[in-house]
């Protein structure tokens, strides 16, 4: 069944300090405080789409560092969502939170008001990444507390970021390899876009940050992405959504499609060689991803000496494909 959320922003809320990269009123477009009361409102209102009961949905919490808000209101923030779990209301609860902001005590509350997917922002497993981002935790807390929120019986996702300072593409694969182990199943990747008025916008104009390339941050997370598909592992997000405040980093309204594009451009080419012509079909719904935005797959093939037609199959289905 396709899972969906209805997303409730709460920007910065419970988080101790901005990170160096986040400003999250810019990035979820989402500038005033939600109340409890709102919460519920929102919800009565989401719940008069039938479509949207009894299915995979979830009420979820976004933008902050839910688990570090104080108790009471977290509790009350709760309260007004449990209200529309149940059968023949929406599935259950899902939180975003920092690593170093679980422990026994926050997971009992949770489980108390039908929380069953806690999202950790850990952004990377290298501790030198880590630090340079001030994140605050080290690696070894982020590894803790996703041990711990499986442990407890609730899903786990995590979010990952590329290009923080001292990153490599090495580290994004080894914290992918990290997540991978620690048998979470769902992940959002977020290439590191600057954004206005941020510490790291500072750092950036100050010539002290070089973000990634869009080239760069698609060859990077076409890789994690083939890794993360390989381990069964679902890929949420990829990529922040359009802002005026983006002022520097590898962003794209379609980021998602060019990692695609770029993942069946590696999948093809293995299998090519320079002395013959081909035919791929793929599925007509797939054709855009398998030629790429501006038809940058069919050029890339041409200039490494790949003689190679795409052509749509209706009888292909989703991402396979045939070569002939
Ligand atoms: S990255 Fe997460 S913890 Fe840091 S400021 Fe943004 S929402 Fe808060």
């Amino acid at each position: 069944m396709k899972h969906s959320n209805i997303s409730i922003f709460i920007p910065h809320l419970g988080c101790p300090f901005n990170c160096i990269f986040c400003d999250q009123y810019k990035i979820t477009g989402s500038d005033c405080s939600v109340t409890p009361l709102d919460v519920y409102n929102l919800l009565e209102k989401a719940a008069d789409d039938k479509k949207l009961l009894n299915s995979n949905t979830q009420i979820a919490f976004f933008g902050g560092s839910f688990t570090a808000i104080d108790k009471n209101l977290m509790i009350d923030y709760l309260k007004a969502a449990n209200e529309f779990i149940g059968d023949n209301m929406f599935d259950s609860i899902r939180i975003s939170t920092r690593p170093d902001c679980i422990n026994n005590d926050i997971l009992e509350t949770l489980s108390i008001y039908n929380v069953k997917t806690i999202e950790l922002g850990i952004q990377s497993f290298d501790d030198q990444v880590l630090a340079a981002s001030k994140r605050g935790y080290s690696s070894k807390t982020a590894q803790d507390s996703c041990v711990l929120i499986s442990e407890s019986g609730f899903e786990l996702g995590l979010q990952m970021m590329c290009g923080l300072p001292c990153d490599t593409e090495q580290k994004d694969l080894y914290t992918a390899e990290r997540i991978i182990r620690l048998n979470c199943k769902q992940v959002r990747i977020y290439p590191v876009i600057v954004i206005k008025g941020t510490k790291l916008c500072q750092m950036y104009q100050a010539g002290e940050y070089i973000p990634l390339s869009l080239k760069q941050a698609v060859d990077t997370c076409a890789k994690l992405y083939s890794l993360f598909r390989q381990n069964d592992v679902t890929i949420l997000k990829m990529g922040l959504h359009s802002s005026s405040d983006n002022v520097a980093g590898p962003f794209h309204p379609a980021f998602g499609e060019l990692v695609r594009s770029r993942v069946f451009y590696n999948t093809i080419v293995k299998e090519l060689s320079k002395s013959r012509q081909y035919i791929v079909r793929v599925s007509p719904d797939f054709m855009s991803i398998a030629v790429g935005n501006s038809k940058i797959n069919l050029s890339q093939f041409k200039n490494e000496g790949y003689d190679i037609k795409i052509i749509p199959d209706p009888k292909i289905n989703k991402e396979n494909y045939i070569i002939e």
